[in-house]
């Protein structure tokens, strides 16, 4: 996969893909195997905001037995079984226990019913996934397991636990890198650090974008048919009447690992209102998930009225994030210097989030020839990466509809969709040259937290960063200054993510 700047301006594509998370990846994936000309355009690296900082959960969608939302159950249930047969050494399946107790919508007995409707619903999750895989029936464990498991959990109002299984996505930015590699691979143009500034229309009809490319400053115009609007949280500055109200959301990693390989849903201490609940629990639930050589805790979200491009986060955030969990499990005992980074992004949020900062729970494909106009653009609003698989392929159906064209069916397919071999203790430079080479890895931060995963833990150190940047700057011809630059450059984006020092 090459970076061909000149190519996105060569000739007029199908379609123009603005964005490559989950969303605009998939689109792309989806469009380009069909054979359709297509372009995506990123405007920092591939994957690298909202869907580089997800809790990683590929989920069955089993809170939406909550809002008797059968249909959403079902798409997120099929979303999580293409990743597990599509990506097999990334997406894996995790066990999550949550504590039952009293008799309300929490105690034994309905968990009991709950878990068995959702094997129910769930009953063709395994089809076609590979036998290592699978997801087991979901349980119901005694208060005895209970604190076999998790020993300092002990509550006395507890009475067991429910457990039921999900997928996991060991890296979300391999998993994303796969689909924009299948996409080239299949013909698509594709580009990072290219911004799109300013979208043309002509007549009423978008017809395409003046972009930027942001290594070298030149100005690009990119053509094309149906443009997809897949820029996540910044989707207003392709169509700014698309402007609203957003939620930060936020992830602590820690160096502490608990509970084995299971993961736990608790209710937080705070009082919660979900609007789109049948069966109220009244409490919002945060999740520790155990990932690498310690765990993620979240989703804390706060309303977040600025420019998506400040997000970053304070000692004192992370320092109430702490004292939060500390509240809930005292048994713990977290402390700030456990945390070893932050993961934020940036996500729409529901009406009214200046009082109580809740996201969006629908995503949307807002089809602009219906909505006010222009024509040949379409915006996608999406709210998990479980579904930016069927969302992103939805929109590019609809785009490809729209252009005339049959939608065949495919069988899934992704190239690329490996872990990395590359640790703290043993660089592999071969890996490092091949994501300069092959994988369009333009700067040092890509390769320390996006085609590797030395750094999406922790900050891995001054040493490393210079052993990287030695290898990139071998192929890419980057003086001492340049070196000392990118190395500055990826700290920048650890300060963002809360490392101080
Ligand atoms: C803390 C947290 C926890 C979460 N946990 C989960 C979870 O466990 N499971 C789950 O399913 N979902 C989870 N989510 C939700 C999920 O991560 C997001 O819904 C999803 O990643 C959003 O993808 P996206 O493609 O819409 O946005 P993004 O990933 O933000 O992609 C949009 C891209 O567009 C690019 N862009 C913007 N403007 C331009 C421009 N002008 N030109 C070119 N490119 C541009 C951006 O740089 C960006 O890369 C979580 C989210 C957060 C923040």
């Amino acid at each position: 996969m090459k970076r061909d700047i000149k190519a996105l301006s060569a000739s007029q594509f199908d379609l123009l893909i603005i964005g490559a998370g989950i969303h605009g990846v998939a689109a792309a994936w989806a469009a380009a195997r069909r054979g359709l000309s297509v372009a995506l355009i990123e405007k920092e690296d591939f994957g690298g905001a909202t869907s580089a900082n997800s809790l990683k959960v590929i989920h069955g969608g089993l809170r939406y037995l909550q809002h008797l939302n059968i249909r959403r159950m079902r798409e997120s249930i099929s979303a999580r079984a293409r990743f597990l047969r599509m990506a097999p050494e990334l997406v894996v399946p995790r066990s999550f226990l949550m504590p039952t107790f009293g008799t309300g919508t929490r105690s034994k007995l309905v968990m009991k019913i709950a878990m068995g409707m959702n094997d129910i619903i769930s009953a063709d999750r395994n089809n076609g996934v590979r036998a290592d895989r699978r997801l087991p029936n979901c349980y119901v464990i005694s208060r005895g397991e209970l604190f076999k498991n998790l020993p300092q959990l002990d509550r006395p109002e507890f009475t067991g636990a429910a457990v039921w299984h999900d997928g996991f996505a060991e890296n979300t930015d391999r998993l994303n890198l796969a689909f924009v590699l299948t996409a080239a691979n299949a013909g698509a143009v594709v580009a990072n650090y290219v911004r799109a500034e300013k979208l043309v229309v002509e007549n009423r009809i978008a017809t395409g974008v003046e972009a930027v490319d942001a290594l070298s400053g030149a100005q690009i115009t990119i053509r094309a048919r149906q443009i997809i609007n897949a820029a996540g949280p910044w989707f207003h500055t392709v169509k700014p009447e698309l402007q609203r109200t957003w939620v930060k959301a936020y992830n602590l990693i820690v160096r502490k690992k608990w509970f084995g390989e299971f993961g736990l849903a608790l209710e937080s201490a705070s009082d919660f209102h979900d609007p789109d609940a049948v069966v109220q629990r009244g409490k919002r639930n945060l999740f520790f998930v155990p990932w690498r050589d310690g765990t993620m805790i979240g989703t804390q979200y706060r309303f977040f009225p600025d420019d998506p491009d400040k997000r970053g986060i304070t000692a004192d955030e992370i320092a109430e994030f702490v004292r939060e969990v500390n509240l809930m499990y005292p048994a713990l005992d977290l402390k700030n210097e456990d945390v070893t980074l932050v993961h934020i992004g940036i996500m729409p949020a529901l009406p009214g989030a200046a009082a109580n900062a809740q996201p969006d729970k629908h995503s949307d494909i807002i089809d602009h020839e219906k909505a006010g106009g222009p024509r040949g653009l379409i915006s996608i609003k999406g709210v998990k990466y479980t579904t930016g698989l069927s969302v992103g392929e939805d929109a590019a159906m609809l785009a490809s509809e729209k252009l005339g064209r049959t939608w065949r069916e495919l069988a899934d397919e992704l190239t690329g969709a490996e872990m990395p071999k590359t640790t703290k203790e043993k660089i592999v430079a071969d890996e490092i040259v091949h994501a300069v080479r092959d994988e369009m890895a333009c700067k040092l931060a890509d390769v320390i937290l996006r085609r590797t995963a030395l750094g999406s833990f922790e900050f891995p150190g001054d040493a490393v960063l210079k052993s990287c940047a030695d290898i990139m700057g071998r192929e890419l011809g980057w003086d001492g200054k340049k070196i000392d630059a990118e190395i500055e450059d990826t700290r920048r984006i650890y300060r963002m993510h809360g490392l101080f020092s």
